[in-house]
């Protein structure tokens, strides 16, 4: 919703300013009377469709919009947004209508050809015509080739399709034409690219290849995390185990905070070196430079756990639930140790104490309008003000894309 009220605010400032460029075109003769098409734009409906528009009401917005395409039927930029809105209410056949018939208009400039075609893709990618939608992409790019929306979309549309390849030239070519100051956030974007080609090699069971482009994300953007995991499974398959670690081990040194999508993969290595000591050592490492890593101290304590230090283990957990009192997998980890100590009283009641301290947690509501969140159910919320918008927060998995595309 946000990209397209962006998308829709550069049309809008780009059309006036067309507008404003062809003044001699202002007045026009309809009925037998001169028209200033200006002063229709400037029409009480026009002015309030837009208001509505910023302020995000879409069905008051096309009610008077549309008032205004038809007391002014020329005026292109007001029926190509209406378009856009029925697209964004779900009415993608009306959508398509409105612009095609703007496309068989005599006239129109190179631009605002483009401009209309654009908005045409985005109603086939809304209704799932994908093919038509590259076509109408295709075609912007013919008319405008450094268009960035039309790129962008195109690219959105060969990721959905994992055409990878594809993806990676059209982001290269975004890069080409933008600004210097998003030179980062392409490379990081190339390098999550090239990791995705690193992983249909690894499909294919070249090796060889997967590990190039694994590397060649990691010299795009040094906080390629998926690629450093990645790269060592690649070596950790071939048998390299140190090679497999040190990858691993750059990724947490260059994104701690991501240091436990390792824990695993090295717990299972470090022992095969005759290095099993070296796990722990990097979890109190972790735990020194960032004393609220709960993650660490989970995967020390479950190795400390496994060596039978319960009661260190124990310890280790109570501190991590106190920075994360609502990681179940904590909570698993701590009965599993209680248990073992056979349900030791003076332990369970540390626990029961330091849980109910973990007060913000309990009973979690939040507004649907502006996602407030709150530990009591509130008639009316504080921060949006509006009336009855309190439901319980309740955490459910992700549909998987089969039930999406269903
Ligand atoms: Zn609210």
């Amino acid at each position: 919703m946000e990209d397209y009220t962006v998308l829709l605010a550069a049309l809008v400032a780009l059309l006036l300013g067309l507008s404003t460029g062809k003044a001699w075109e202002r007045y026009k003769l309809q009925e037998g009377r001169w028209i200033d098409r200006r002063k229709a734009r400037e029409s009480p409906h026009y002015i309030l469709g837009l208001n509505f528009l910023v302020s995000n009401q879409l069905d008051p917005a096309i009610e008077e919009l549309r008032t205004a395409a038809g007391l002014n039927p020329d005026a292109l930029e007001i029926h190509m947004i209406l378009g856009n809105l029925y697209r964004e209410k779900g009415q993608v056949g009306r959508a398509i209508q409105v612009h095609q018939d703007l496309l068989q208009r005599p006239k129109l400039t190179r631009l605002e050809h483009a401009y209309v075609m654009l908005c045409l893709g985005l109603d086939f990618k809304k209704g799932g015509f994908v093919d038509r939608a590259r076509e109408a992409f295709d075609d912007v790019l013919r008319l405008e080739p450094k268009n960035q929306y039309a790129l962008l979309h195109l690219e959105k549309l060969h990721e959905e399709q994992h055409q990878w390849e594809e993806a990676y030239a059209i982001r290269q070519q975004l890069t080409k034409i933008g600004d210097r100051d998003q030179a980062p956030r392409h490379q990081a974007i190339l390098a999550f690219l090239e990791n995705e080609l690193g992983l249909q090699a690894l499909k294919r069971m070249d090796y060889q290849g997967a590990s190039t482009h694994f590397r060649a994300a990691i010299d795009l953007d040094a906080h390629a995390v998926p690629a450093y995991l990645n790269l060592g499974d690649v070596e950790f398959y071939n048998g390299q185990l140190k090679a497999a670690t040190e990858a691993w081990e750059r990724m947490i040194r260059v994104a701690p905070e991501r240091a436990y999508l390792a824990f695993d993969r090295l717990e299972s290595a470090y022992p095969k070196m005759g290095t099993p000591d070296r796990l722990p050592e990097l979890c109190r490492r972790l735990v020194a430079a960032n004393p609220q890593d709960w993650r660490a101290r989970l995967a020390l304590a479950r190795h400390l756990g496994g060596q039978g230090a319960t009661a260190e283990a124990f310890e280790l957990l109570l501190e991590a639930l106190a920075h994360n009192p609502h990681a179940l997998s904590l909570h698993q980890a701590i009965w599993e140790v209680l248990s073992r100590l056979e349900l030791r009283p003076d332990l369970v009641r540390r626990y029961v104490a330091l849980s109910k301290d973990s007060v913000f947690y309990l009973d979690p509501h939040v507004c649907i309008r502006c996602r407030y969140r709150s530990t009591e159910l509130l008639w009316q919320c504080p921060h949006c003000h509006e009336w009855n918008t309190f439901v319980e927060e309740r955490i459910a998995p992700a549909r998987d894309d089969d039930e999406m595309r269903a």
